[in-house]
């Protein structure tokens, strides 16, 4: 791994392309890629470059952002096809499953869901 890429997050490296991932959308403020253990035949996470942790973590200075990224999530799954049908989910904290502390939305599509979700 190089220096430059010391300090950063796993999400960071991949949008900075120090790592392998399938970016499917980017812009100034956020990337989306694909995730490497789907979760449905769509799975999408969308990040922002701003490696805030968690969404309790989010200030009231990210609250556009907070809303780009929600607008991106929609734009990503209209790109996808699956704009008619698709669940966003942001897991806050270790203990309902959060594993990669640099926030981020799922875009799930393309199968049956149930609700509530497990
Ligand atoms: P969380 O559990 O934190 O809400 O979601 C983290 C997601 O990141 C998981 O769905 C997991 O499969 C995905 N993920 C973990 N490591 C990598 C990776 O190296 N590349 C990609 N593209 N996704 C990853």
């Amino acid at each position: 791994m190089s220096e430059a890429s010391e300090g950063k997050t796993l999400f960071q490296k991949i949008i900075d392309r120090d790592i392998p991932g399938t970016i499917v959308y980017e812009d100034d403020h956020c990337a989306a890629f694909r995730d490497i253990n789907p979760g449905a035949p769509t799975h999408i996470l969308v990040v922002p470059r701003k490696p805030i942790p968690r969404l309790v973590d989010a200030s009231d200075d990210d609250q556009a952002l907070l809303g780009h990224l929600m607008r991106t999530a929609a734009k990503v799954a209209q790109d996808e096809g699956v704009g008619d049908a698709f669940r966003l989910v942001i897991n806050n904290g270790a203990d309902v499953g959060q594993t990669v502390f640099h926030l981020h939305l799922h875009v799930l599509a393309g199968r049956e869901f149930q609700w509530p979700p497990g």
